[in-house]
This record gives C-alpha cells, structure tokens and sequence, in this order.
C-alpha cells in the first residue's frame, strides 16, 4: 500500500498529515521534477496502449480546498498525452437540471467508458463536503450518502474501472498566499472570485467533512490519497507516480493485428 493511501476504515486526523511533507518518497526538487518527466513519458505510452486495447476504463478523481491545485495538477499530469481517449469532467454549483435528479445523476454519465481515461475535477464528493459545510440538505440525506457513494464506486470497479482519488492538501497559510497571488498576478485575477474568501471562514467545518469523507470511503478498490500539496513538484511527482504505477498493473497488450499482416505490405505496390 502506498503511503500516502487511506487505509479502508481507519481512523484518520488531517493534522497528521503535513501538507509541507517533501520527504517520503524525494528530497530534492530537481530530481522529483526529473522523475516526474520520466513518469510522463510512460504514462503517454500506456494512454496509447489503453485507448488501443479498449478494455479498462480510468477515473481519476481531484478534491481540494479552493486554491488547492487541481488545475495545475491537470495540467501538468496529463501534458503530452493524447486528448483523443482523455478527458476532464468539471463539477460546478448544480444546474436546475441536475438539482431535479439525485446527486449521482450527473455524474455518472461523466464516468468514463472503455479504453477512456476521465479525471474529475471535484465530483460526487461535493455532495457530503460543501454541501454538508452549508446544510444545503439535512444531515439525515447527507449521512447516508457515504454508502451510496461506496456501492456507486463499487459497481464502476465491478464492472471494470480502475478508481484513484486524491485530496490535494493545502494549508490554510498556503491558500492565502494563492489568494494573494490571484489578486497581484494579472494573469491569475480571472481566477479569484471573493466567494472564496468567505469559503475559508469555514476551513475547519470542511476539513471536518473532508476527514469523514476520506475515512468513510476509502476502499481497497477505490481508495484514496492524501496529498502533500504545499509544494506544487512534490504534489504532481506523487500524484503522477501513483497513476502511472497503478495503470502499469494493468498488464495491457496491443490487440492482436489481422494474420500475416506482412503479405499485405505486397498488396499496396
Ligand atoms: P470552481 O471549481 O472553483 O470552479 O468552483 C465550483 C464551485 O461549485 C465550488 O464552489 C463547489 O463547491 C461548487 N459545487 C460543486 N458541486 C457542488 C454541489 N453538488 N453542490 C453545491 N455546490 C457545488
Ligand atoms: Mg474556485
């Protein structure tokens, strides 16, 4: 097991994990950077394998307090590999729409089908967090979400997906500086929205329920990670290797060509 996964009905407290933890598995920068370039590479070769295979299906969930990284993870994870047979899936404030439906609805058309690799950008997870946080639902409809939630994963994976969730661990000094640099930076000011501060009132009510929610649903099939998340390099050098250590395990194969394919080569003269 690795170290940062949450073991299946352990108790856990966030204030053990360092956000800052640098150490596990890299001490210096310049090497994890260097790894997780080598990590992309393969990661590329076995998107291509998957996508040609057309057999497993990927789903790789990102959760975060605001300014938590998701985006940069995303973006730095998935650089260079093939959009075709990759995709994101953003969670935002529920539309009418999909108020009207149970809160699995939209999400599971968003899981993604075979040979595809889906990462959601939040996701079901929402349902026992900022709504727990905001008792936009009484707690006796949130409280039951935590099993429905384990048998909805339970069935992606029956039925042949591999699940990986990561909780992108900020602390609360490094969320301010983030929101320090979305006011200064020009380029990052479309990215601040003053909602957000009143969100970080409430930062121990979500690690509350952000606690809960891992130690309630982390799986041996669906497991979940918490990130050290502080350092952007150590946090996408984790989140890289996990993925791409989980997907080799696969044991994918290219699919068989058509018979004595090399007479064909005859054919094209
Ligand atoms: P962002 O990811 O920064 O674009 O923000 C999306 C917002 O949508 C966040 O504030 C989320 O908490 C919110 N959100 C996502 N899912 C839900 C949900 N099921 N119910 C209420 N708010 C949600
Ligand atoms: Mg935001």
């Amino acid at each position: 097991m690795h170290a940062y996964q949450i073991q299946k009905g352990k108790k856990i407290s966030l204030i053990d994990f360092d956000p800052n933890d640098t150490k596990l598995w890299q001490l210096d920068k310049k090497e994890a950077k260097k790894t997780t370039k080598g990590f992309r590479e393969e990661l590329i070769n076995l998107q291509r394998l998957l996508y040609a295979e057309q057999k497993h299906k990927v789903l790789i969930i990102l959760q975060a307090m605001d300014g938590g990284g998701k985006d940069g993870t995303i973006r730095s994870i998935f650089q260079g590999v093939n959009p075709q047979g990759v995709r994101v899936a953003s969670f935002k404030v529920p539309t009418p729409e999909e108020i009207g439906h149970d809160y699995l609805w939209r999400i599971h058309k968003q899981t993604p089908k075979s040979g595809e690799i889906v990462i959601f950008n939040r996701s079901h997870y929402e349902d026992v967090l900022v709504v727990r946080v905001h008792q936009l639902v009484p707690e006796k409809t949130w409280r039951k979400r935590y099993e429905h939630i384990r048998n909805f994963e339970r069935t992606l994976t029956d039925e042949g997906t591999t699940i990986l969730k990561f909780f992108l661990h900020i602390s609360k000094e490094e969320q301010k500086e983030r929101f320090v640099e979305r006011i200064e930076i020009s380029e990052k000011q479309w990215k601040f929205n003053p909602k957000d501060i009143d969100e970080r009132k409430l930062w121990d009510d979500y690690m509350q329920a952000y606690e809960d929610a891992l130690i309630r649903t982390s799986t041996a099939h669906a497991p979940w990670y918490v990130i050290p998340a502080n350092r952007n390099w150590y946090r996408d050098y984790v989140i890289i290797k996990i993925i791409t250590e989980t997907v080799k395990k696969l044991k994918m194969t290219y699919p068989k060509p058509v018979e004595n394919i090399k007479q064909y080569k005859s054919l094209l003269k």
